[in-house]
């Protein structure tokens, strides 16, 4: 091994009481999207204390700084997600939110304390060209929706998840190459796919009308309205495209038993690995829940926000990944899996515009992400050995000239112009409306 990529690695080493420690303090301080504001403090002290200068993103949690070698070349830019998940039956939950790190994002945050304090080590960006920008970044995980909605509806954010939001304020603008590190699974191994799937996410809120429930005869119920979009949405599954996935759940569904609901909110979302298939499938949905609302004579308002978009990993950069892997374990399993996963992540937005890799380093883990039993058993791989892959990868892109990091970047295609253009593209599909109207005359017509 090169005698500097050495150093770098024995960096991460040298500071692996503070990766662990910090992994213990994220993870019993769980905090969801966009509010993670104690995450955030703890991880910008710890910036701070090793003399970086902090853009923060203000009025959401979350922060960058960018490391100038000094020497032209690209930008590389290595994310941290900041937020937790919420599993009530997790055994470790936080009592009150029932946030927890069950997707080990924690990890990455500790990772990043391992790479943060290893670049400021007395030489260590010598003979790498460009920029490194290292992102403490929010809300990967698409949930709490209605939350989202409200902040989006105060001005807080414009989109649903981290990434999105930051690229939308233009702090990627300078970035060429992106990539993180996924903690998961309990087998040591690095994992890189063609891509994640992306998805829309769709709130339906159904309007019937209220009424003691002895007496219903003019009431009309708003659960069975959404029950029976469930099923009419259930049984056009079978003509979806094969990559197609519809998940829903009924998050309001009446408040008194006694009374008839009048209000019932359903969230779902709409994932594939092709924007276009998403898009068809969606339509569908709609026809299907404004048909099933019409049906029992109530009325539906349909929010649809785009959640993420399909990650499109950049391939040259997961070769790059699986052959830095192998540098720093010579024995170690690098799978590189040209497949497209279900899961999904907001990294998708950046893809269109910039190379980008989503890296599963797995061990020391067991249970599922997502859920209940997600247990870290041995935090060295999702953090200590993260923090290693990111250091050499960075390395590899940015020494000798930047030259692999410059190839990466001229062989990308960007899908559009300009940001600005791009948003566009995706601002299109968000959309609020009201999608039964019954018509003076009797007639229900439907909009979807
Ligand atoms: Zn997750
Ligand atoms: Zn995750």
């Amino acid at each position: 091994m090169e005698k500097h990529a050495a150093y770098l690695l024995e960096g991460v080493d040298a500071c692996k009481d503070a990766i662990f420690a910090a992994e213990r303090h994220i993870w019993s301080h769980p905090e969801s999207g966009y509010r993670e504001w104690k995450t955030h403090k703890y991880m910008a002290d710890i910036f701070e204390n090793l003399g970086y200068e902090l853009t923060l993103a203000g009025n959401i949690p979350g922060f960058y700084t960018v490391l100038d070698t000094g020497r032209p070349g690209p930008t590389v830019c290595v994310f941290a997600e900041l937020d937790s998940l919420i599993n009530e039956n997790h055994p470790e939950c936080d009592p009150e939110t029932k946030a927890v790190h069950s997707c080990g994002h924690h990890m990455q945050c500790a990772g990043m304390v391992g790479l943060a304090t290893t670049l400021k080590r007395p030489g260590a960006l010598d003979g790498m060209s460009g920029k490194i920008m290292l992102c403490l970044v929010p809300a990967e995980e698409l949930i709490e929706i209605e939350y989202r909605q409200k902040l989006i509806e105060q001005g807080t954010i414009k989109y649903l998840t981290g990434k999105a939001e930051f690229m939308s304020r233009g702090y990627f603008d300078d970035v060429d190459i992106a990539f993180l590190v996924h903690a998961g699974g309990d087998t040591p191994l690095v994992y890189l796919s063609d891509g994640n799937c992306g998805s829309i996410s769709k709130q339906a809120v159904f309007h019937g009308v209220a009424g003691h429930a002895a007496f219903p005869e003019n009431n009309i119920n708003a659960l069975y309205a959404a029950t029976q979009a469930l099923s009419a949405c259930n049984a056009l599954r079978e003509g979806f495209k094969e990559d197609i996935r519809w998940h829903p759940i009924v998050t309001e569904g009446g408040s008194a038993v006694n009374a008839t609901p009048d209000h019932v909110v359903m969230e779902s979302m709409v994932r594939g690995s092709a924007l276009q298939n998403i898009i068809a499938a969606n339509s569908r949905i709609n026809r299907a829940i404004a048909g099933s609302a019409a049906s029992m004579g109530a009325t539906a308002t349909i929010s649809d926000q785009i959640g993420y978009t399909p990650v499109d990993d950049d391939l040259a950069l997961n070769q790059l990944v699986c052959d830095t892997y192998k540098e720093i374990f010579p024995d170690g399993i690098a799978i590189n899996n040209h497949a497209y996963l279900s899961g999904s992540s907001d990294l998708g937005f950046l893809s269109p515009m910039l190379p980008v890799s989503q890296i599963s380093s797995g061990g020391g883990c067991s249970g599922d992400l997502h859920s209940s039993n997600f247990k870290v058993n041995d935090p060295t791989f999702g953090t200590v050995v993260a923090a290693k892959l990111e250091a050499l990868l960075l390395w590899n892109l940015l020494k000798d000239d930047a030259q692999l990091g410059k190839k990466i970047r001229a062989d990308f295609k960007p899908q559009y112009a300009s940001r600005e253009e791009y948003f566009q593209v995706l601002d299109k599909l968000n959309s609020t409306k009201n999608v039964v109207t019954v018509q003076e005359n009797g007639d229900i017509l439907l909009s979807c």
